[in-house]
């Protein structure tokens, strides 16, 4: 048995199929034409162009269609002025075209590789996969096996690159294995959109598996069987139908209210991070939107999104959803979002840096912008302001009045707008969950992001796979923060939510309702499923569970009790 992580759930049977590295040899050997070479490195790159956006237009016609702008970004990167300067520069120095490129791009990757956030290091993959393109495009090497691959194939790769995924039929492919990558990497957030399990950082499992073996992948537990035995794949096949059977239960769960076993009515809203995504929702049955992360539109572009831009934005996510509230979460930049127009400093610790409200209440000018905006589009439906990674009252204090001077001038021109916008704090940081009997007294909701606040309870960083295991916010200290956090909005008469993935986590489910949120925030994805899971239990016997739970010390005998629930409590 081999163990990765697990990034994409569900269960593969089926052959494995190893995705060798192709290898684009050429001889270095110096040139004597200059020019001729520039033309020759200018016209593949070209050509690499071209054959990008015919990728990216295949992948808009499939289940990846939101992921084609990562294969856009390639081509983007490719066309960096700086970069193509490096390459000719090379070129002159009497480099061939091949080695030219092969180097600027490997020094690109190195750039990235020693960036200190998890997510900017993972940008390298697709440096990689940028360069094997280019490079099988000027040796003639090119490979396009993936499109024609047999039923039930379990891919197995370093890297499962973008431009990979495009060619992949997930009718064929169950099963994705690499050696390389994690939860936030590409390879993940792909498998994810096309519902194929995925185990990820599995170590040397290129010269552990080979072609055409058996194997069994389980996407839940990060676990792979070479070669299993008539009793492993019984067993796994009873697993298949059971998984099968219960996302057949989770339809039926399709445009209801969410409520609880008791009656009791929550609210089941999604994370959105475009509006293409604000439409996902509506059609996978979620009641509002309790996270749009708005740094989103902030990227992949030269400069920010004008007020209009913004303002047509958050209007059209607010009447895709006539009932539901739509949470605007103020730029949340900084950490590990970089945008580059910003102009943000480098800094020793960014999670704990510039970022967020604190780069906002900076940046007035960016930040009027973004709240005018939204403040407008509250007359199209119910938009609430949601601020992140607050510390310290004054943060809510100081957005309020900019909201305030907002409404005045709005009133001034007769603009239209609600003037009674919710404006709330996104409960993220130790401090803020310590404070939050202050709070709520001046926030008109609360919303849980226990990403964030995992992190900073358990002090270690989010997307550092050393110490994942702290990660967890079944840890006593992060489940103590969060039941005070809801004890004090309760106490308070605002809503609380959470829009961290624990939301998600049927585990967490019972505790939740315990404590008494009010609503979910999860990924379309998973608005069925949580549903149901809600559904299952009343306030009764999750405080039964709830109860046993917080006397608990560790984490370890939480998950455990709390997995036993699972299977006791399924009524
Ligand atoms: C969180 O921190 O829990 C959260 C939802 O926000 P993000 O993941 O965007 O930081
Ligand atoms: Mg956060």
């Amino acid at each position: 048995m081999l163990k990765g992580i697990p990034v994409s759930e569900g269960i593969g049977i089926g052959r494995a199929y190893i995705i060798k590295k192709t290898q684009s040899d050429y001889e270095n050997k110096p040139v004597e034409n200059k020019e001729s070479e520039k033309t020759r490195l200018q016209k593949a790159i070209q050509t690499f162009c071209e054959k990008n956006e015919e990728l990216a237009k295949r992948m808009e016609n499939s289940s990846v269609a939101k992921e084609a702008e990562i294969i856009r970004g390639h081509a983007v990167m490719l066309n960096d002025p700086f970069m193509i300067s490096q390459m000719e520069e090379n070129v002159d120095t009497g480099m061939c075209a091949e080695a030219a490129c092969e180097s600027v791009l490997n020094m690109f990757k190195e750039i990235f590789l020693s960036a200190e956030d998890e997510l900017t290091r993972q940008r390298a993959a697709d440096i990689e996969d940028i360069k094997s393109r280019l490079l099988a495009i000027m040796t003639g090497t090119e490979s396009n096996l993936l499109s024609e691959l047999p039923d039930n194939t379990i891919l197995v790769a370093e890297e499962l690159t973008p431009s990979m995924t495009a060619e992949i039929d997930k009718d064929k492919v169950c099963g994705i294995i690499t050696e390389k990558g994690g939860k936030t990497s590409h390879s993940a957030i792909l498998a994810r959109a096309m519902g194929i399990p995925a185990v990820l950082s599995v170590p040397n499992v290129l010269s552990k598996l080979v072609d055409g073996l058996d194997v069994i992948i389980d996407g839940e537990e990060g676990v792979i069987l070479e070669d299993p035995d008539e009793k492993e794949k019984k067993e796994y096949i009873e697993k298949l139908e059971v998984l099968i059977e219960e996302k057949q239960i989770h339809m039926a769960f399709a445009n209801r209210k969410t409520i609880t076993a008791d009656g009791i009515e929550k609210s089941l809203f999604c994370n959105v991070g475009k509006l293409d995504d604000a439409v996902t929702a509506v059609e996978k049955s979620g009641e509002g939107i309790g996270l749009f992360r708005t740094e989103f539109l902030f990227m992949g572009r030269d400069s920010a999104p004008d007020e209009q831009l913004q303002f047509e934005t958050y209007k059209k996510a607010a009447q895709l959803f006539p009932e539901g509230e739509v949470i605007v979460r103020t730029l949340d930049v900084g950490g590990d979002k970089a945008i580059s127009y910003l102009e943000m400093e480098q800094e020793e610790n960014p999670f704990l840096g510039f970022r967020a409200i604190r780069y906002c209440l900076h940046n007035t000018e960016l930040f009027r912008t973004q709240l005018k905006a939204a403040v407008r589009a509250s007359a199209f439906g119910k938009i609430a302001i949601m601020v992140p990674l607050v510390t310290q009252v004054e943060e809510i204090r100081a957005v309020r009045a900019l909201v305030d001077t907002i409404k005045k001038e709005l009133e001034n021109d007769g603009t239209p707008y609600d003037a009674n916008i919710k404006i709330g704090a996104m409960i993220e940081t130790p401090a803020a969950g310590l404070i939050a009997d202050i709070l709520a007294e001046e926030c008109d909701f609360f919303s849980i992001g226990t990403n964030d606040l995992t992190q900073y309870t358990m002090a270690s960083d989010r997307g550092n796979s050393k110490i994942s295991y702290l990660n967890n916010y079944f840890e006593p200290a992060v489940l103590r923060s969060i039941r005070h956090i809801i004890q004090c909005g309760n106490r308070a008469g605002i809503s609380v939510g959470m829009c961290g993935e624990a939301a998600a986590d049927p585990m967490m489910t019972p505790l939740l309702i315990s404590f008494g949120l009010d609503e979910f925030s999860v990924s379309p994805g998973a608005v069925l499923k949580t549903r149901c899971n809600i559904s299952k239990w009343s306030k009764k016997d999750a405080d039964k569970v709830t109860e046993t739970v917080m006397k608990c010390k560790t984490a370890a005998e939480v998950m455990k009790i709390l997995k036993y629930s699972q299977n006791k409590y399924p009524f």
